[in-house]
């Protein structure tokens, strides 16, 4: 469909609507692009519905899809979403993978001895013919024991662990969780666990730091068991090393152990595939341009083989390990910095091999069009009012719940409520409970678990709500249990009452009030931001306070009713059902949408 449509101009002819795609929220200039339309024309008509939205603005599939009908398209909602666009792995033949070494992240509460322990095993397990050489920082780095190689990610903390996972890169096998023994089991350790565990990645726990006379390890142990995490020794399966990592105490031992691990775990993959990994840190460097440090997940990498990343593409000029020695190739867990890429990629991003150049570009402008026309969107959380029909649909078993309170005491009680509302289709998991306020690395984990996020008598920091205003997750607030219970319970019986949230669409400010005739007073107002409509609801806020709710019932420019004024303009404003406006009371004109 070429032609410029106007709503506004003539009916459209056309018996059989057009049928578009969108997804589950588009920004204004991506819907006029499909509808190839002038991006202002939509913009106006989503005015006459009452919404205020600039072009790079998002709406969502409801509003969308009004907005596509006035226009003569029939708008279906984009069935696939994908995050990266590219597929990641494809069928792999079993028979052709080979065991590959482990990935491994250290997490744990802040000060336990985290970057310590990194420090310790580097400098203790070097690789034999690479001793002596200084290390650098690309990300991760490789240790050799007995003989076989173990990956360590150099970027401690289940923060990056779960941003990494929320970009849809899984890399990690095994988490170490680090405890300190004189400190025991604190909140991020606790958090720690519960982000490893939601991402179904075996524990490790090491208890460091057992050179200090106050150190404790035996009420660590009681700690890790009160958590539901039985150590060996205690007769459960999770291994548990003690360690000193500033005496460099238990590394070996712990080593061994991950090594143990690991070969219960069979990790392998197919060396001798394209290669395909995850970008783990990337930069612009002065001299040497683009790069790009990778995790290698499958195949192998070589010097000249075309790749792409992200938005980037290339050809691999040079590569090196964390002992910047060069390497002519990168098998799978292997971490290399990658030069040749013709930008930076983001952390998150696939990496992998094609077959030329010209290939690799394409797919990147391929899917760098498909992004634009809001084809490839971010594969984003569920919210609650979603729930019910994606569990009609079958496509979801499981819901992900963070659960954050005031107070530690609220927590079981909510906990056990809510996994009791669970039925043969649908398990509710609360996957990380704790008091305190919603932070970022609670949305992350919502992103990385598509789960929802819901706060007891409790807030959200500023940037964790900017995150998930951003990336589709929802929060709920509650401050009575049982309305919290009802909530869900009616979200999985497909019962739950639609939110509205509201958009306040402009400010006026009382300047005169005159009387007219017998009908009453009305008010002399100056807009002072967006816009006043007629029939819009309104506020009227004096001294800061809401002392009225109700409608704009009468809008005039002089003695014309007009429906809508904008900003520096002034105008007579009617509000139904109040007669009591007084100079310098402020109307706030605002909608609610579903959403
Ligand atoms: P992170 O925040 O978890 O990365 O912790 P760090 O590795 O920075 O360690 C925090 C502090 O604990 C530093 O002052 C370390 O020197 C100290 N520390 C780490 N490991 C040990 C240990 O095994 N024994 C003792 N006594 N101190 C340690």
């Amino acid at each position: 469909m070429s032609q410029k449509r106007d709503p506004g101009s003539e009916p459209v002819a056309e018996s059989e609507p057009h049928r578009i795609e969108i997804p589950h929220s588009i920004t204004v200039k991506q819907l006029s692009d499909i509808m190839e339309v002038n991006p202002i024309e939509v913009i106006k008509q989503l005015m006459r519905g009452g919404v205020m939205a600039n072009i790079n603005q998002t709406i969502d599939f409801d509003t969308a899809s009004i907005i596509a009908s006035d226009f003569g398209f029939e708008a279906g909602l984009l069935a696939k979403e994908t995050r990266g666009g590219y597929q990641r792995f494809g069928e792999e033949d079993t028979s052709l993978q080979r065991p590959r070494p482990s990935v491994v992240t250290i997490m744990g509460h802040v000060d336990h001895g985290k970057t310590s322990l990194l420090d310790a095993i580097r400098q203790t397990n070097v690789i034999a013919t690479e001793a002596g050489s200084i290390t650098q920082h690309i990300g991760a780095y490789q240790v050799e024991v007995n003989g076989q190689r173990i990956t360590f990610l150099d970027t401690p903390g289940h923060e990056a662990f779960t941003a990494m996972r929320a970009r849809g890169a899984q890399v990690t096998d095994i988490a170490v969780i680090v405890i300190a023994a004189d400190d025991g089991m604190m909140p991020q350790t606790i958090e720690a666990i519960d982000h490893a565990r939601a991402a179904d990645v075996p524990i490790l726990v090491a208890i460091n730091k057992i050179d200090k006379p106050e150190a404790n390890p035996e009420r660590v142990k009681r700690q890790l068991a009160e958590k539901g995490i039985l150590i060996e020794e205690w007769g459960g399966d999770t291994i548990c090393v003690s360690i000193s990592a500033k005496k460099r105490q238990g590394i070996e031992e712990l080593l061994e152990n991950l090594l143990t691990l690991a070969e219960v775990m069979e990790l392998k993959a197919n060396p001798r595939r394209r290669a395909i990994g995850a970008i783990i840190e990337a930069k612009l460097d002065k001299t040497k341009g683009p790069l790009a440090t990778a995790l290698i997940q499958a195949g192998t990498l070589k010097i000249g083989d075309s790749i792409l990343a992200g938005d980037t593409w290339g050809r691999v000029k040079a590569m090196f390990n964390e002992r910047a020695k060069h390497l002519r190739k990168a098998e799978p867990a292997t971490p290399v910095e990658i030069m040749g890429l013709n930008g930076v990629p983001q952390v998150g991003d696939t990496i992998m091999a094609v077959a030329s150049d010209r290939e690799a570009r394409s797919l990147v402008q391929k899917h760098h069009e498909e992004k634009q026309r809001g084809a490839i969107i971010p594969q984003r959380a569920l919210t609650l009012d979603e729930l019910f029909t994606q569990i009609q649909a079958g496509q979801i078993r499981e819901l992900n719940i963070i659960l954050k309170t005031d107070v530690q005491g609220t927590i079981e009680p909510i906990k056990g409520s809510l996994e009791r509302l669970g039925t043969e289709k649908l398990r509710v998991k609360v996957i990380h409970s704790t008091s305190g306020t919603i932070t970022e690395s609670d949305v992350m984990l919502a992103i990385a678990s598509k789960g929802i996020i819901i706060g007891f008598n409790t807030t959200t920091e500023p940037g964790a709500k900017r995150l998930a205003e951003a990336e589709g997750v929802d929060i709920r607030y509650y401050s009575v249990i049982y309305n919290l219970i009802d909530d869900i319970d009616m979200a999985l019986k497909g019962m739950l009452q639609p939110t509205y949230t509201t958009v306040v669409e402009g400010h006026g400010e009382v300047r005169a009030i005159f009387s007219i005739s017998k009908k009453g007073k009305a008010a002399g107002v100056y807009v002072t931001d967006g816009k006043l409509t007629r029939g819009a609801q309104a506020r009227i806020m004096r001294d800061g306070d809401s002392v009225f709710e109700s409608t704009i019932s009468s809008l005039k420019r002089f003695t014309e009713d007009v429906t809508e004024v904008l900003t520096g303009f002034e105008c007579g404003v009617g509000i139904e059902g109040y007669k009591d406006l007084q100079i310098g009371d402020i109307i706030e004109a605002y909608r609610k949408h579903r959403g």
